[in-house]
């Protein structure tokens, strides 16, 4: 069996977390069969999808790295839905409907009423030529129902197992509006079929339409694929995601300054009862991939372990990983090795460069302290064990030990209470630079 698994999102925004997710795990399963991931732009909504919306969609897939092997867009396609209509109108599995929605909505009421399913109750499939005629000639235009086979569809699903759905308790679907336009049911089925997609990985709102899709693939004579419904992700208190969260893109995401493995790594995890592991390449997440380990329990998505995963990531990240999108003429891996650990965002490496290679306002208490402190610097270039010999000597001159010693020196180099050791730093920050400083001069 060839493996093809697509992404199919709608390009009537940028996509969000929850999208993201559905995106990774698309991607994840694919390149463990040993696959490709078609992404599929569903933009039959002319009104709501924007061009500006599908590219802002493949550049935030190229950013997680999530890149596709074709791209298609369902307003290319009409051809082949009007091809499916006909199949399904000429085999009786589509038929003509005028109701208004004003009429549709009576009907569901009286049945509320009498306690009664709201159920579309097939009258249209009794209209007589003459009402069919009458209609027409009021200027109602049909939209189009399928005839849903009344039994139980079973599928297993490969996350939440065996699942059986009772076609008898739905009304058939409109698949074709009033204004001709195809709803998303058939592209999404026909699409599947044409662009012989193997597996359907989605969200678990999804569930009641996998059991009319699979009546559709039957009724145009296709091979149905193999289904997983994900759980939806939740908010951290296990509420629906709020808002905020919910509606956090990822463009938002990239320019707080979170990684794209950052995010893939938790949502590669999210919704499994494994551990959220840092992984600082996708290769990693599809070697440690096992659908098998999502279950029906809800996934929950808290923005805040983002922050605390990024940091993570940047504290493993090497030099090659990182040097490419630092642009700070001159940085060296030694410099990196010697800051990485105290970045939140990359964009932090700015603040730590500024005080080895920028001008820094010292922070000075004790101005005789720090007189001492020069005098006594250590001759010849720095090294990393320059700190610790100078330190040692203003300890036996002045007395001053633990953070009583270090602090003042701290905040005259660097102008900050906390950050990378000192012993690393000094090297870097240099002879000069230090010497300005310990004398309470902005260099
Ligand atoms: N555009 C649909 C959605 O975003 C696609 C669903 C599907 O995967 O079939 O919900």
């Amino acid at each position: 069996m060839t493996v093809k698994l697509r992404f199919a999102p709608s390009p009537t925004g940028y996509l969000h977390v929850g999208n993201a997710r559905l995106a990774l795990i698309n991607w994840l399963y694919a390149r463990k069969l040993g696959g490709g991931m078609v992404l599929r732009l569903d933009d039959t909504d002319a009104e709501r999808s924007t061009e500006e919306y599908a590219l802002g969609i493949q550049e935030d897939l190229i950013w997680l790295g999530l890149e596709w092997s074709e791209l298609k867009k369902q307003s290319d396609r009409s051809d082949a839905y009007d091809a499916a209509f006909t199949t399904l109108r000429d085999a009786g599995r589509l038929y003509a409907c005028y109701e208004t929605s004003e009429e549709l909505d009576y009907k569901r009421k009286r049945q509320l009423a009498r306690k009664l399913p709201p159920v579309y109750d097939r009258a249209a499939l009794d209209l007589s030529k003459d009402q069919i005629a009458a209609y027409e000639a009021e200027g109602r235009k049909p939209h189009w129902r399928f005839l849903l086979e009344q039994n139980v569809v079973v599928w297993k699903d490969e996350v939440r197992g065996l699942v059986e759905v009772d076609c008898a308790s739905m009304s058939d679907p409109v698949l074709i509006r009033s204004d001709g336009r195809p709803l998303y049911h058939l592209p999404s089925v026909v699409d599947d079929i044409d662009f012989a997609i193997s597996h359907v990985i989605r969200g678990e709102d999804h569930v009641s339409n996998t059991a009319l899709h699979i009546q559709i693939f039957n009724a145009l004579g296709a091979k149905v694929p193999a289904f997983a419904h994900l759980p939806l992700l939740m908010g951290p208190e296990g509420g629906p995601l709020s808002k905020r969260e919910g509606s956090q893109s990822l463009r938002e995401m990239r320019e707080s300054g979170i990684e794209a493995m950052t995010v893939n790594s938790l949502l590669a995890r999210l919704g499994t009862s494994d551990n959220v592991e840092i992984r600082r390449n996708l290769q990693a997440l599809v070697d440690g991939f096992d659908m098998g380990r999502f279950s029906r329990a809800a996934a929950k998505f808290d923005p805040a372990e983002l922050l605390n995963l990024n940091a993570k990531l940047l504290h493993e990240l090497d030099w090659a990983d990182v040097k490419d999108r630092v642009s700070l003429g001159g940085a060296s891996e030694e410099f990196w090795l010697a800051i990485r650990k105290n970045l939140a965002v990359l964009s932090d490496i700015n603040d730590w460069w500024q005080v080895v290679e920028g001008s820094v306002a010292p922070v000075v208490e004790d101005a005789a302290f720090l007189k001492v402190a020069a005098d006594l610097l250590p001759d010849g270039d720095f090294t990393l064990e320059s700190w610790k010999s100078w330190t040692t000597a203003v300890k036996e001159k002045t007395g001053a030990k633990g953070k009583e010693l270090f602090m003042p020196l701290r905040l005259a180099l660097t102008g900050k209470p906390h950050g990378p050791g000192m012993n690393t730093l000094l090297p870097l920050i240099g002879r000069e630079k230090t010497l300005a400083r310990l004398s309470g001069k902005a260099a």
